[in-house]
């Protein structure tokens, strides 16, 4: 007899059986065949059936008909009262019967079942599922049984129903997990931790499990889903927690020498003064910086509330200490606005800030990444590439990356694998709600830029139809003439780059015909790089004035004097990509605008552009977006970096992952969890899942 891996956790105790040890087929009516079905569920122990919840109820409860309204669908217990009739229209055929449930006859009917007619006798009990009819008092059965006293097991009940696959069914699957529980749950070993449970009312691992596949009613079945709920985000969060710390422990980060005096200094000669919210996550980044081991944290700030410069300040910071840093951005364009912006900043204080683009010349490139592996050049500006590619330091001690969202999650794990572990920063202007940055970035710190620079007016949004243009047409003018500058995004063709450029090219000459006394340029995915980049640079220095541009443009581009964003067919973007859109505006001291043109056909589009003219919180447009489409969505699904939980949902079970994080960032930072007996199963767990490997989770 084989002994499979254990597939999720095995955790022991000396008298106990480890039910992920046992094969399935000790369980009583498993035989050789079924056993290999269960398997292709993922089905290879007893502790992996167990593992195997349903996914809702059937309600096979007795109800009484006084309280049951029209259409529901019930389970009555009675008995026959007279003969069956058969009734046939063209190939169908019904038959039915008077059944006396209680003090009340009704009617029951079954369509297409011909042969159970010499079963419905006079005298006879059945037990019937179907929906109820209250006018005709009549039930159209779908599920019967046939009784003479004993019912089987399911009648009275709640029965758990179960994904399914092969020659399984349901009715069998059931037989089998009410004979694990029989044979097995005395086995089942507890997983958390007796405090935790104490503190959060749980019910205990054996008895979850027993009522998560068979509750008594509705109730049952929601507190025993809490427990299983609770101890998956556990787990979860367990393995980040023990990361984390063990992170720390291992001390394995530059330890950056940075003197207050050097980063006020550099403050100083900015052409503004911080926010408090900058100063504090500057802080909070410098803390980091110092310390020994590898910093990996995400500062999360809405649209225009200044991310950039508290980059900036750190990578000063990590270059005065006599290391380099680098600096990505999700597109071309961002990257030079950044590299432009940086060697404005550092220049002038000798610090040499060099962009890395993807349409370089070879000779060029060749000089950059020398004197970049020579530590001539100290920051480096590129596209995500730049980590991926042959580029070699003398000493990177820190990489920023924009717009973190939109990387996915896994620099970490590539820098490592080329033996560089500098610290990381990541920043992000898709406000994450704070429960899906617990997950998806368990293992970071978050900082949040909390305010926008003073002086910031709040946008004005409008949501205008189609049949409005002129109006619209009307105010780009007005702006233009006061001379400030304008953003008009085009339609956005689903699936199609090519068509997406064709409108941006007719809507920018229609424009430029329309407004020929200004400056009118064109942005979009198909131009050379080069081409993209001097456009923008001239936009920046008002050499353009109106910026006809798909949505190459969505995030972090800054232009303070623009004050106006058009975004035709706006029904079309989702909410955070508008939000995006929209935070092009309003980075001055300007009052900003943003006009929504869109005459949707769909309710979510309404709703989208309903709350876009509501709200300007970056928070509260995420979590909306996030009601309309559902957490796998906001990340893009696959992509998403999320883990997928059996039971667990993380648009409901919010407050369970905040206990999980609490819980397990508690227990990880007692040492009594790395040397307890209590806790060895746990450590066991997390040896399985490598998490001392240093490997994992990025
Ligand atoms: P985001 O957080 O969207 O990346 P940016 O870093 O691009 O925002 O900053 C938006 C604009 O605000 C930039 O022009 C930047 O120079 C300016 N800015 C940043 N911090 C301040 C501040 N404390 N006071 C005034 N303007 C600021
Ligand atoms: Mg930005």
């Amino acid at each position: 007899m084989s002994v499979q891996e254990p597939s999720a956790f095995s955790l022991y105790r000396a008298d106990m059986l480890n039910i992920y040890d046992i094969p399935v087929q000790q369980v009583q009516g498993v035989g050789p065949q079924k056993a290999e079905e269960l398997q292709s569920l993922g089905i290879h122990s007893v502790g992996d059936l167990f593992d195997y919840y349903p996914y809702r109820y059937e309600d096979y409860r007795i109800r009484d008909l006084a309280q049951v309204k029209n259409g529901e669908r019930i389970t009555v217990q009675g008995r026959v009262c007279s003969e069956a009739l058969i009734q046939r229209f063209g190939k169908k055929a019904r038959i039915s019967c008077k059944v006396m449930v209680e003090e009340l006859v009704i009617k029951a009917v079954w369509f297409n079942q011909l042969y159970i007619k010499d079963r419905l006798k006079p005298g006879t009990d059945v037990v019937l599922t179907g929906k109820w009819d209250q006018h005709r008092l009549q039930i159209t059965v779908s599920v019967y049984e046939f009784s003479s006293g004993a019912h089987s097991p399911r009648t009275g009940t709640l029965q758990p129903v179960y994904t399914l696959s092969g020659s399984i069914s349901q009715k069998w699957l059931r037989k089998i997990m009410g004979q694990a529980l029989k044979q097995y749950s005395s086995h089942i070993a507890e997983i958390l931790p007796d405090q935790i449970i104490r503190k959060r009312s749980l019910m205990a691992r054996a008895q979850g499990i027993q009522l998560i596949h068979v509750p008594e009613d509705h109730k049952e079945g929601q507190a025993a889903r809490t427990r299983i709920a609770y101890e998956e985000l556990f787990l979860f969060q367990l393995k980040l927690q023990a990361f984390r710390q063990l992170n720390r422990a291992r001390a394995d980060g530059v330890a950056h020498k940075i003197e207050a005096e050097t980063i006020r200094q550099f403050a100083e000669t900015l052409p503004f003064t911080l926010t408090e919210s900058q100063k504090k996550v500057v802080n909070e980044i410098v803390k980091d910086l110092r310390a020994p081991y590898s910093m990996n944290r995400l500062v999360q700030g809405d649209v225009g509330s200044g991310k950039t410069v508290v980059a900036a300040i750190a990578l000063y910071a990590v270059v005065k200490s006599g290391h380099q840093g680098a600096f990505m951005a999700p597109t071309e364009i961002l990257a030079e606005q950044h590299a432009r912006t940086l060697k404005r900043w550092f220049e002038p204080l000798g610090i040499e800030v060099a962009l890395l683009s993807g349409g370089m010349a070879e000779r060029k490139r060749r000089d950059l990444l020398a004197s970049l592996q020579s530590g001539l050049t100290d920051i480096v500006v590129g596209t995500h590439a730049l980590i991926q590619e042959d580029v070699y330091f003398r000493s990177l001690s820190l990489v920023v990356t924009d717009e973190q969202h939109r990387f996915g999650v896994n620099q970490r794990a590539v820098l490592r694998r080329k033996g560089m572990m500098p610290d990381v920063l990541s920043m992000t202007a898709t406000p994450i709600p704070r429960t899906l940055a617990i997950t998806a970035f368990g293992d970071l710190d978050v900082s949040t830029i909390r305010e926008r620079p003073k002086g910031r007016k709040p946008i004005q949004t409008f949501w205008v139809k189609d049949d409005m243009l002129d109006r619209v047409l009307e105010f780009i003018e007005k702006e233009l003439a006061q001379g400030r500058q304008a953003y008009v995004i085009t339609p956005l063709i689903e699936e199609s780059d090519k068509l997406d450029v064709q409108n941006a090219v007719e809507l920018y000459e229609l424009l430029s015909a329309h407004f020929d006394q200004y400056k009118v340029g064109l942005l979009h995915g198909r131009l050379p790089s080069d081409e993209k980049d001097a456009t923008m640079r001239k936009f920046s220095e008002r050499e353009i004035e109106l910026l006809v541009s798909t949505t190459v443009i969505e995030v972090g581009v800054d232009v303070p004097n623009a004050t106006l964003m058009i975004v035709y067919n706006a029904d079309r973007f989702g909410l955070s990509q508008l939000h995006q859109l929209r935070g092009r505006v309003g980075r001055g001291a300007h009052q900003s605008y943003c006009i929504l043109i869109a005459s949707p056909r769909t309710e979510q589009g309404v709703e989208r552009m309903t709350v876009m003219t509501e709200t300007e919180d970056g928070f509260e447009i995420a979590r909306r977006d996030l009601e309309l489409r559902g957490p796998g969505d906001f990340f893009g699904t696959k992509q998403s970096g999320l883990p997928e939980f059996k039971v667990a949902d993380l648009t409901h079970d919010f407050e369970l992952l905040e206990w999980a994080r609490d819980d397990t960032a508690e227990l990880v930072a007692k040492s009594e969890f790395w040397t307890g007996v209590a806790y060895a199963s746990l450590r066991d767990f997390l040896y399985r899942e490598q998490i001392f490997n240093g490997e994992i989770i990025d």
